[in-house]
């Protein structure tokens, strides 16, 4: 019987030329993410997914892992076109091992033999058609690391782009300035998730942070639209001191880049710290004010956050959008994207309007095997 290697071993394309550096004694070196491998002949890369074969860096193509429809809150983005649908693929695999992941299924298939996640044969034509069809606005590479399978999510967003749609990254920003560079004329937005100030914590989960950092700095230069998330687990990354300098870091970048501090919940190998309690989220997000963030928000415990799920005017306060959870309640900015009260131009890519929301919760489109994140 095929093994899952075999399965994707079979669903590959060459890796594009600006991703690939030829080393000396047959070896390749990926630049698709900051690991930087270099990988001799029939070696893999630390993703597990990219590998080369006769003298070629076979990639991921050709496939996903699963597909969702989302509201483009979840992913989260609260600054690109609220209310919109984000079409949203994964592939399999990841270049980061975290405890604690809620895609580990997907992210974790090839390490973990508990992750079970065949995968699904597609092209971009349908993905892009399923798209258009369910009224979405966005296509978003998602649930597994997407840089991994930047080429890929490049050929999707290019057919995507064609049907006049938007595209973004959910990823964990583990980014080199090749990977970068070669996906700027394809995508709009691109969240990041900073899951640490610490170098020792990112080793931990088997990253280093400069290049997570470097991301963050080289995406706004670009002016790709950027978020930033952190999943605050109580005992990792919880300490004072580690989130005033992780917020004073995003603020020198940029103040109005929106930071999401979300809520830990148990999950995957990571069962003993405490759940995150909103005390915690509410904390942290008067660090990050304290720091200079205009725009921060808290996550994964709708109703209990007080005023940290909507967005108000940096100068003079006034609500501007109104959410529950994922759910828009109220939407105020004008068709510029500015405060209605006091005329500022508000960060962020918007909509001439509101045109309402599709659905606030996750949805899955019909008649295929697919699975809930
Ligand atoms: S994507 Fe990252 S982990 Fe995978 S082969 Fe390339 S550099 Fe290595």
């Amino acid at each position: 019987m095929a093994t899952l290697s075999d399965v994707l071993e079979a669903r590959t394309a060459e890796a594009a030329p600006e991703l690939v550096e030829r080393l000396d004694k047959n070896r390749i070196r990926c630049y698709a993410c900051g690991h930087q491998c270099p990988i001799p002949e029939g070696g893999v890369g630390v993703c597990k997914v990219r590998f080369v074969k006769a003298g070629t860096l076979h990639v991921p193509w050709g496939y996903v892992g699963g597909i969702q429809c989302d509201p483009i809150e979840k992913k989260p983005f609260f600054h690109a076109h609220p209310g919109a649908l984000a079409f949203s693929f994964g592939m399999l695999g990841c270049d980061l091992h975290c405890a604690y992941c809620q895609n580990w299924v997907t992210s974790q298939a090839l390490r973990d033999p508990a992750a079970i996640s065949p995968p699904i044969d597609i092209t971009p034509a349908s993905i892009v058609a399923d798209a258009r069809q369910l009224g979405a606005r966005v296509v978003v590479s998602t649930y597994n690391e997407p840089l991994i399978t930047a080429e890929w999510a490049a050929a999707i967003f290019d057919e995507a782009r064609a049907a006049g749609l938007l595209t973004a990254f959910v990823s964990n920003g583990n980014g080199t300035d090749r990977v970068l560079n070669y996906l700027r004329p394809h995508i709009d937005f691109y969240k990041v998730d900073l899951k640490s100030f610490d170098d020792r914590h990112y080793r931990q989960l088997g990253g280093r942070i400069d290049p997570i950092l470097f991301t963050i700095r080289r995406l706004h230069e670009m002016g790709v639209w950027l978020e930033i998330v952190t999943l605050l687990i109580p005992g990792f990354n919880s300490a004072r001191d580690e989130l005033e300098r992780l917020t004073a870091f995003i603020a020198s970048v940029s103040p109005d880049i929106p930071w999401h501090v979300t809520a830990f919940h148990k999950d995957y190998r990571m069962a003993d710290p405490e759940n995150t309690t909103p005390e915690m989220l509410m904390e942290a997000a008067a660090i990050a004010k304290q720091a200079g963030l205009r725009y921060v928000y808290a996550g994964n415990i709708p109703g209990h956050v007080g005023d940290l799920e909507n967005t108000r005017c940096h100068n003079c306060a006034a609500l501007l959008i109104e959410r529950y959870g994922y759910l828009i309640q109220r939407y105020r900015l004008t068709p510029d994207g500015n405060c209605p009260d006091c005329g500022t131009a508000i960060p962020g890519r918007w909509g001439r309007q509101f045109d309402g929301q599709i659905a606030s919760t996750p949805f899955l489109p019909g008649g295929r095997r697919l699975r809930t994140f």
